[in-house]
């Protein structure tokens, strides 16, 4: 037995009491004591990319911003011949519960993610933000890229996933050409599509920008001969190729990129909410110019990426928006990379 325990019981409650208010007095001149480390809620985040390697191919992702997306007035869902209708209407319910099964709630900021690869030779970029056409939240990519350490005029080719806003902006923003070496690519079908008048006007109302955008966004290129839209069933470059997608856009296009036997697909808008459209593929957008195609494009793609193990570069993916797509008793689920540090200094 020590000679602490031998204290009578009374003695050491009286000692604790001490040691009690000794700390309740340091605790207090502690709190009265004004903080030296005081400093204001600074409310920025670090430059937005990150970057990897695939194979040889140098691999950096750009965000262009987050936006509140509108959850409760895009989602849809295709029910029989009645087409999409809203999924608040189809599911009442369904979308904010799938969102707190992730922790999150409405308004869920949405990731605008663009890639740009260095193949070794060639500096090609994937997507370009929104440049001014999503207003304050967006258009932060030519920021981005020059913390990355590049300037816009470094880049030789920009492809395009599809002509939304929120894709082809950033090559123009205010209708002036933001990367004047470039050469800028999308798919003839979406080509066609976008710029011309009479599908404008056969279009939905919620459209109209869009076509409005793409003008835009894509005149300086066009005068300047500098517009090459491609068609499907070749390389565009070596190591990257385009692959039809139709349903979100009419000539929507995945790019898969391969080097060194390491391959991303570059999926574009296959994903607007993750936290829904995982645990639920058939839920679709308003902006889908086919949401029935789209949903099975999803579908597709998903089984496909799972049973492949390739990388995914996804457009609204919360940034970086790369990960593996898997599956497990019949659900997918989004395994977001494993964030590196940089690279050893060589
Ligand atoms: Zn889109
Ligand atoms: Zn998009």
């Amino acid at each position: 037995m020590s000679a602490r325990s031998a204290l009578p019981v009374r003695s050491r409650l009286l000692a604790l009491a001490a040691v009690c208010l000794t700390t309740a007095a340091t605790l207090t001149m502690t709190m009265a004591t004004p903080s030296l480390a005081a400093a204001p809620i600074v409310g920025t985040q670090a430059p937005g990319f990150y970057r990897m390697m695939l194979g040889g191919f140098e691999i950096t992702v750009l965000s262009d911003g987050t936006h509140p997306f509108p959850v409760h007035t895009v989602l849809t869902q295709v029910v029989g011949n009645k087409g999409a209708v809203p999924l608040d209407q189809v599911a009442p319910g369904e979308a904010d519960a799938l969102l707190a099964e992730s922790r999150l709630a409405v308004p869920v900021q949405g990731s605008i993610n663009a890639f740009l690869i260095n193949t070794g030779s060639r500096l090609i970029l994937i997507d370009s933000g929104a440049g001014s056409l999503y207003g304050d939240c967006c258009g932060h990519l030519i920021d981005n890229l020059k913390s990355a350490g590049y300037s816009p005029d470094q880049v030789d080719e920009i492809y395009l996933t599809h002509l939304h806003a929120d894709h082809v902006g950033g090559i123009a923003p205010n209708g002036k050409m933001a990367f004047p070496n470039a050469v800028v690519r999308v798919s003839e079908v979406d080509a066609d599509y976008w710029l011309n008048d009479k599908n404008e006007q056969a279009a939905p109302k919620l459209l109209n920008s869009m076509f409005e955008g793409d003008k835009a966004s894509l005149r300086p290129y066009i005068e300047a001969g500098k517009f090459k839209p491609f068609a499907y069933g070749q390389e565009l470059s070596p190591g990257i190729t385009p692959i039809a997608s139709p349903g979100h856009t009419p000539g929507h296009s995945f790019f898969m990129v391969e080097s060194e036997g390491q391959k991303m697909l570059m999926w574009g808008d296959v994903v607007h909410v993750a936290a829904v459209q995982f645990p639920n593929p058939s839920v679709t957008l308003a902006y889908d110019s086919d949401a029935q195609m789209a949903e099975k494009e999803r579908e597709m793609i998903f089984s496909d990426a799972a049973r492949n193990g390739y990388w995914i570069g996804a457009a609204h993916i919360s940034f970086p928006g790369l990960g593996h797509v898997s599956a497990s008793q019949g659900h997918f689920f989004w395994i977001p990379a494993n964030y590196e540090g940089p690279a050893a200094k060589p």
